[in-house]
C-alpha cells in the first residue's frame, strides 16, 4: 500500500528555469538595460561551458562566480561589473519561486490521500524559503533538502536520511516524483521507491524507470 510521495521541488513543483530568466531580466532592467529574450541563450551557452570546466575540475566555483557574469556582459557588450551582479542574481534567484503548470492541483490531489514529503538537491532554508513564498510548504509534512542533510540525491546517505526521519514509511510504500533521471529516478529506484518521471523534453523513458509523465496534471493516472 502507498502512504507517501517524495517530490523533487526545482524543476517539479518550481520552474527553475523561469527564475533563472525573471532574475536575469529583472536585474538588468533595474540596472537601466533593455533585456531582450536573446541575451537568456548567451548567458545558457557561457554559463554551461562555466559548469561543464567545474565538472572537470578546469575552475573552482569561485572561479565560476567570479567570472560567468563578467563573460556574459562582454559577449553583450553590456557595461556592468559581473561579481556585483552575480550576488544580485543569486540572491534574486534564491528568492524566487514561480510554480510549474499544475504544481497547486498535484499538491492539493495528492495531500488527500497521502503524506508528502519534498526530496531536493539545494540549500535549506532557500529551498524552506521559496516553498513558503509560493504557498507550497503547508502541503508536506517535511522538507528533505541535500544542504541540510550533508548527501545529495541519487545518493543512498540522502534516502537513508529521510526514511529514518519518516520511520514509519518503508521505501516500498512510496514514491519519487520529480524530473531527473540522474538523481530522482536513479535514487528512488536504488533505494526501493516506486519512481515517476516527469519527462517534460520528450526523452526517451529508461525502462527501469516505473511510470512517466508528460505534465504534473497526469500524476492522478499513476499515484
Ligand atoms: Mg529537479
Amino acid at each position: 500500500m502507498i502512504k507517501a510521495v517524495f517530490i523533487d521541488i526545482d524543476g517539479t513543483l518550481l520552474d527553475f528555469e523561469a527564475c533563472v530568466e525573471e532574475s536575469m531580466r529583472c536585474g538588468l532592467v533595474e540596472n537601466g538595460v533593455e533585456y531582450k529574450p536573446e541575451m537568456l541563450e548567451t548567458f545558457h551557452k557561457i554559463n554551461d561551458g562555466f559548469w561543464r570546466d567545474l565538472e572537470q575540475g578546469k575552475i573552482t566555483f569561485e572561479e565560476l562566480l567570479e567570472r560567468r557574469w563578467a563573460t556574459v556582459f562582454k559577449a553583450l557588450g553590456i557595461d556592468l561589473n559581473g561579481p556585483e551582479f552575480e550576488t544580485y542574481f543569486r540572491k534574486r534567484l534564491h528568492e524566487s519561486a514561480i510554480p510549474m503548470e499544475g504544481s497547486y492541483e498535484t499538491l492539493e490531489y495528492l495531500s488527500g490521500k497521502y503524506r508528502l514529503f519534498a526530496a531536493s538537491n539545494g540549500p535549506h532554508e532557500q529551498q524552506i524559503e521559496r516553498l513558503r513564498k509560493a504557498d507550497m510548504l503547508k502541503y508536506f509534512d517535511e522538507v528533505f533538502t541535500s544542504g541540510k542533510i550533508g548527501a545529495e540525491k541519487p545518493s543512498a546517505d540522502f534516502f537513508t536520511y529521510c526514511f529514518e526521519k519518516a520511520a514509519d514509511i518503508k521505501p516500498e510504500e512510496s514514491f519519487m516524483l520529480g524530473d531527473s533521471i540522474t538523481s530522482d529516478m536513479k535514487g528512488g529506484n536504488a533505494f526501493g521507491m516506486k519512481t515517476v518521471w516527469l519527462n517534460l523534453n520528450g526523452k526517451e523513458k529508461p525502462e527501469w524507470v516505473d511510470f512517466e509523465i508528460k505534465s504534473l496534471d497526469e500524476v492522478k493516472n499513476i499515484i
